[in-house]
């Protein structure tokens, strides 16, 4: 087949990319490392998006992703750059992965060391050690097709689709990743063990398609991973490995306006009034405020921002950030604190109406990990309770915000951290509504759509806009959806197409 360029540069292209959360900085690093002038506009007064942190009486809160995996997809995205994550920031390896934790006392430690798990695993329930083995191949095998094949693969098309079905049939990824679990696994805690990953990417464990059980081989395959200096040190390191290549970033610019004329994008203005004229415009917000709200002039803006709105989203969350004037070696770096009831409460978040009367919780404890994001001898902390978003449950959180972190404080004082109130410096906590106005996410969902296999790959916004050929999107609303490994992988899928069509790759003629 013959190559030729489709189209000959004869001047540097432009591109403007809104949003600088994980999808948005690794998306510009590709397109400025390829030779396209990009400028990131960055609504908040720094960038990250859920990956935000909060500096007070020196203590340092990630906001949001703690859990690093895939470290390789890291490496390799600087190395698009010509440049080393590890002159950029240091992941320190966190064992156990998590540690997994009952109201009745039962504790399991979950890390990659196979014969540790056996004996846990053994000590609960016998048959399940077996089990557990025939689990870990299935999710070998989805990783490998899911994720080491599809990940980084834009879904343009139907036939893309059709192309991925066999595998997807075979591994009967229309079934649950719970159902599939409990397919290996007989015992009711350790089936909750190895089905609750689905839900740090937003997806719900009874509804997801069992593909997201591939997260757990590439847990075990690279290991857990966490940034010295936090998640923001990993950040800070993008956004510097992005400027020193010759990207310009601006913070404090949110876009109010894609121009859309004679069918293409032409430009993106500010709420300050600033006008940046691009030859691409690629957007890492929310997909709904990207089409309903900044295309929201245009036909295309306001039929797609429709049609979005009719999908189905992920649940949000409720985050407390705290820091205490003691530090706790004791509790683990992840911790999951799992309630009373599993799927009726799982339901409740997804579907329910009001905010249930139980809760499980992820507790969050870096300084065991790196212990500079406390002032000495002191503890920094999150904790984070799965809610249901605004669509589902229109709760007023400036009133039950306040009275919901005082039960979550209370529940881990019981629980988990005795002594916690007497040694409380500072908190702050973080709502659904807060999602809303502070990143601009529909119904204040913390994920985007929900990743049920009716929502995912081609039947997710494309990482190019179908009628808009230089309009892009990026990060969880787009293919392969939510977590750090899944947009950084949609930065890949976004970017090579956009480099293809600056003219910058080869095509197929
Ligand atoms: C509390 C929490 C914990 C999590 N934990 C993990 C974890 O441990 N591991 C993991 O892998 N994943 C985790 N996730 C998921 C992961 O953080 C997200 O899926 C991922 O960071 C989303 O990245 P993104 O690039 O899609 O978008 P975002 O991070 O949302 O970035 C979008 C950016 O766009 C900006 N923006 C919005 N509107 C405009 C506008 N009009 N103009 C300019 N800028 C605009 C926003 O301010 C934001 O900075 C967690 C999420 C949350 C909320």
């Amino acid at each position: 087949m013959n190559q030729m360029p489709r189209d000959l540069p004869n001047k540097t292209k432009t591109a403007v990319v809104i949003g600088a959360g994980f999808g948005g900085l690794a998306l510009a690093i590709r397109l400025q490392a390829a030779g396209i002038q990009t400028t990131l506009l960055e609504k908040r007064d720094k960038p990250g998006g859920r990956a935000y942190v909060y500096e007070d009486q020196g203590f340092t809160f990630d906001a949001g992703p703690t859990v690093i995996t895939d470290p390789s997809a890291l490496e390799e995205l600087f190395e698009t750059a010509n440049a080393k994550l590890s002159d950029y920031v240091e992941l320190l390896p966190v064992k156990p992965f998590y540690r997994l934790a009952w109201e009745d006392g039962f504790v399991f430690d979950y890390a990659d060391d196979q014969e540790d798990l056996d004996r846990q695993i053994g000590a609960k329930n016998p048959k399940d050690v077996e089990g557990y083995r025939r689990f870990l191949a299935y999710s070998r095998d989805v990783f490998h097709e899911g994720y080491e094949k599809l990940g980084t693969v834009p879904f343009l098309n139907f036939k893309d689709m059709m192309r991925a079905a066999p595998q997807l049939v075979r591994l009967e990824a229309y079934r649950s990743v719970y159902s599939k679990v409990a397919q290996f696994i007989e015992d009711d805690q350790l089936r909750q063990a190895f089905s609750f990953h689905s839900l740090l990417v937003g997806g719900n464990p009874f509804a997801t398609s069992s593909i997201y059980a591939l997260i757990h081989a590439l847990e075990r395959k690279w290991g857990v991973f966490f940034p010295r200096g936090g998640t923001g040190a990993l950040v800070r390191g993008m956004a510097k490995l992005f400027t020193d290549i010759g990207g310009r970033i601006e913070v404090n610019a949110e876009v109010e306006n894609i121009a859309i004329e004679n069918g293409r994008a032409k430009s993106v203005t500010t709420k300050g009034g600033q006008t940046f004229p691009a030859d691409f415009v690629a957007s890492n917000a929310d997909v709904v405020h990207t089409y309903a709200k900044l295309m929201g002039r245009s036909e295309r803006g306001k039929k797609h921002g429709n049609s979005l709105k009719k999908k189905r989203f992920s649940m949000s969350l409720f985050v407390i950030y705290f820091g205490l004037k003691t530090h706790r070696p004791d509790i683990a770096h992840h911790t999951v604190c799992f309630g009373p009831r599993y799927r009726p409460l799982i339901d409740e978040i997804f579907k329910g109406k009001e905010l249930a009367g139980d809760f499980s919780l992820y507790l969050h404890n870096p300084c065991v990990t790196d212990p500079s994001l406390a002032p000495e001898g002191m503890g920094s902390f999150y904790v984070l309770s799965p809610v249901p978003h605004l669509g589902n449950a229109d709760i007023d959180w400036a009133v039950e915000g306040p009275k919901y972190r005082d039960r979550i404080l209370d529940y881990l004082e019981e629980l988990y951290i005795p002594g916690l109130k007497d040694d409380l410096v500072t908190s702050r906590i973080f709502t659904p509504a807060d999602f809303k106005t502070e990143l601009n996410a529909h119904l204040g969902s913390a994920f985007s759509l929900d990743p049920v296999l009716t929502q995912s790959a081609w039947f997710r916004p494309h990482n190019r806009d179908d009628q808009i050929p230089n309009l892009y999107v990026v990060g969880a609303g787009t293919h392969p959806g939510a977590g750090v490994p899944g947009v950084v992988g949609s930065a890949k899928a976004t970017a090579g197409l956009m480099i293809e069509d600056a003219g910058l790759a080869c095509v197929p003629a």
